[in-house]
Parts: C-alpha cells; sequence; structure tokens
C-alpha cells in the first residue's frame, strides 16, 4: 500500500497504474477486476478493515470484491443507483445499446448483496463524504474529504490513456462504458469546483494539482 495523506493509501493494482483500489482508514475503496480479490487482500497485510465501499458497478471495480466480502467478512456499499446492478450482476447499459442484452452479462461483476445503499452527505471513512456523481454509472459515487482536499473520483474522470497506457493527463472517462456522458460532464464540473488537492482515480497515478480539473474542463466543449 503507497500512503498518500493521513489515514489514505492507495494498491495499484496494475503496472502503469492502469487499476487502483484505495484504503480510507478501515474502509477499503474498490477491488479491481475478479483476478485482484486475492491481490487486494493480500496488499491489506495485516490492516483491518471494516468495510468495503465501491465507487461504481463496473466489473474493473467490483470484480474483486465478492473475495473480499468472503475473506474479510466486510459489508460490501455502494451508492444507492447502482446497487440494482450490483444485487443483478447485470452492468448498467445505456438504453437502445446494440447488442445490450449480451454487454449487459458479459460486463457484468460476481452478484452481490449490499448491505448499504450509499447517499449524497454520507460519512465513510475518516471524515470522508459521499458525494453522488452520476452519469459514468447511474450511482457513480465519490468521496471527499474537505480538511485535506482529498477526493477519490472514481471513473469521472480518468487520469490517463487507458488504451495506450500513456500518462498523458486527464481525460473523460471511455465513452461506449459510460451510461450517460452529458450527466457525468456535469459530474466533472461540480468536482472541478471542490479544487481538490490531490484526485485519486480509478485509472491513473495521483493528480496532485488543485487547478487541473478546472483547467481540464474549461477545455469541455458546452453541453
Ligand atoms: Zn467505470
Amino acid at each position: 500500500m503507497e500512503r498518500i495523506a493521513d489515514d489514505v493509501w492507495r494498491i495499484a493494482l496494475m503496472p502503469r497504474d492502469a487499476v487502483n483500489a484505495y484504503v480510507i482508514g478501515d474502509v477499503l475503496i474498490d477491488a479491481g477486476y475478479l483476478m485482484h480479490g486475492k491481490k487486494v487482500v493480500r496488499a491489506l497485510g495485516d490492516h483491518a478493515i471494516g468495510a468495503h465501499a465501491l465507487t461504481h458497478v463496473h466489473n474493473d471495480h467490483t470484480g474483486g470484491s465478492k473475495h473480499v466480502k468472503e475473506a474479510l467478512g466486510v459489508p460490501v456499499w455502494i451508492g444507492a443507483g447502482d446497487a440494482p446492478y450490483l444485487r443483478s450482476g447485470r452492468a448498467p447499459v445505456p438504453p437502445g445499446t446494440r447488442f445490450g442484452s449480451v454487454l449487459e452479462r458479459t460486463a457484468g461483476s460476481p452478484r452481490i448483496e449490499p448491505d448499504r445503499e450509499l447517499r449524497e452527505g454520507d460519512e465513510v471513512g475518516p471524515g470522508f463524504v459521499v458525494l453522488e456523481t452520476p452519469g459514468h454509472s447511474p450511482g457513480h459515487v465519490s468521496y471527499w474529504r474537505e480538511a485535506d482536499r482529498v477526493l477519490i473520483c472514481g471513473d469521472v474522470f480518468f487520469g490517463m490513456n487507458v488504451v495506450t497506457l500513456a500518462h498523458s493527463g486527464l481525460r473523460e472517462p471511455l465513452k461506449i462504458a459510460t451510461y450517460d456522458p452529458p450527466l457525468n460532464r456535469r459530474s466533472e464540473r461540480r468536482l472541478a469546483e471542490l479544487e481538490p488537492a490531490v484526485v485519486l482515480f480509478g485509472h491513473g497515478p495521483p493528480l496532485r494539482d488543485p487547478a487541473a480539473l478546472h483547467a481540464f474542463c474549461a477545455g469541455l466543449p458546452a453541453d
């Protein structure tokens, strides 16, 4: 585990920062792909975990969650809008997508009954609150600690190019994997307003530049 801030650590699950999980206090955030479940548990070592919270329901975040839940005996928390997808194991697919039912299954996660559905303002871990940041998935949430301006943004932004694996700065998440791109863009703008000191991505290295999200959003086309 790599220390990021007080009581905040990163677990890099793939080379080049391509997939990350985080620990805030005794809460594990995300768990990578199915193959990463054991790696996450190993990386935690003897660090005590009391709950496993998710940013959203995609299988590169929830794939390892079933193993984590069973190995550590901890409850699983997820944004209320993503809870039905975790329950069914089917990925959220935008209405009208071609081959949507195939995609629902192939991009789905191991089925897990959520123990808690998170909503705006819920307190999680050491001083973090839940921000509802929908768009990339219907119930995507971010975790924000105002005291030292640490933001775990999940996939609202990508911190790298996930196709080439280049560390080429901020990007919007892959459109093909985003439920509602205009809605996600509104969530991007909301997070940029926070001017976070540290941004922690599902994909990409930590970003320590409070002006970066603003500058990136200023370059986006208007909705
Ligand atoms: Zn995602």
